[in-house]
C-alpha cells in the first residue's frame, strides 16, 4: 500500500522573531476607527508574553511606535540561530464585505507553519478562515529563518473591525498564534 503522509515535519527553532507590522510612520492600514500599526504592536506584545511562558526566546522587530525598513526587520531576524519568523499585519479590501484571517508563506517549510498556525486561528477564533497563500513577499524573502506572515483580520470590515478592536480578541488571537507556532515545533 503506498502512503502519502500529510504529517508537516516538524521544526527546530528555539527563538521566535516577532515582526509588528509597520510602525511610525507607516501606519499600515486604516479603517473603522483603527490604525493596522498600533494593533501589530499590541498583538506582538501579547504574543511575546505567552511564547516566553512557554519557554521560548523571544525577539521583536520593534516594541515602541518607530518605523523599521524591511531589510532592517529581515537583518534583525538574520542575527538568530534557530528563529522562525512571524510577521503580524492586519488587511483592507476596497471590497468591504470580504473578512477573515490569512497566512503567508514562501518556503515549504513556511506552508507548514502556516497551516498550523490558520488552523489553531480557525479553532479558536471567531472570524472566517481565508487559508494560507504562497506570496513572494520581500519581508519573506529576505529572512534567512523559517518565515510566515499573518493577516489577523479585515479592518475594512465592520464585524472584523469591531472584534479586532477588543483587547479580549487580540488576547485570544495571541493565544491561538503561539499554539500554532507550537504545534510546529519539534
Ligand atoms: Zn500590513
Amino acid at each position: 500500500m503506498f502512503c502519502i503522509s500529510t504529517q508537516v515535519a516538524a521544526l527546530d527553532f528555539s527563538t521566535v522573531v516577532i515582526d509588528p507590522g509597520h510602525g511610525g510612520k507607516d501606519g499600515g492600514c486604516v479603517h473603522n476607527g483603527l490604525v493596522e500599526k498600533k494593533l501589530c504592536l499590541d498583538l506582538a506584545l501579547r504574543l511575546e508574553k505567552v511564547l516566553k511562558a512557554k519557554g521560548l526566546r523571544v525577539v521583536l522587530t520593534r516594541r515602541t511606535d518607530v518605523f523599521v525598513s524591511l531589510e532592517k526587520r529581515a537583518i534583525i531576524s538574520n542575527r538568530q540561530r534557530k528563529a522562525l519568523f512571524v510577521s503580524l499585519h492586519f488587511n483592507a479590501s476596497k471590497d468591504r464585505s470580504i473578512s477573515g484571517m490569512e497566512v503567508f508563506y514562501r518556503s515549504p517549510s513556511g506552508k507548514g507553519v502556516a497551516t498550523q498556525i490558520l488552523r489553531s486561528m480557525d479553532i479558536n477564533l471567531k472570524g472566517k478562515n481565508r487559508g494560507i497563500f504562497y506570496e513572494d513577499l520581500k519581508v519573506l524573502r529576505e529572512t534567512a529563518a523559517v518565515a510566515v506572515l499573518i493577516e489577523g483580520g479585515y479592518l475594512s470590515n465592520k464585524t472584523d473591525a469591531a472584534r479586532c478592536s477588543t483587547a479580549a480578541h487580540r488576547d485570544q488571537m495571541a493565544r491561538a498564534i503561539a499554539a500554532g507556532i507550537l504545534a510546529a515545533r519539534s
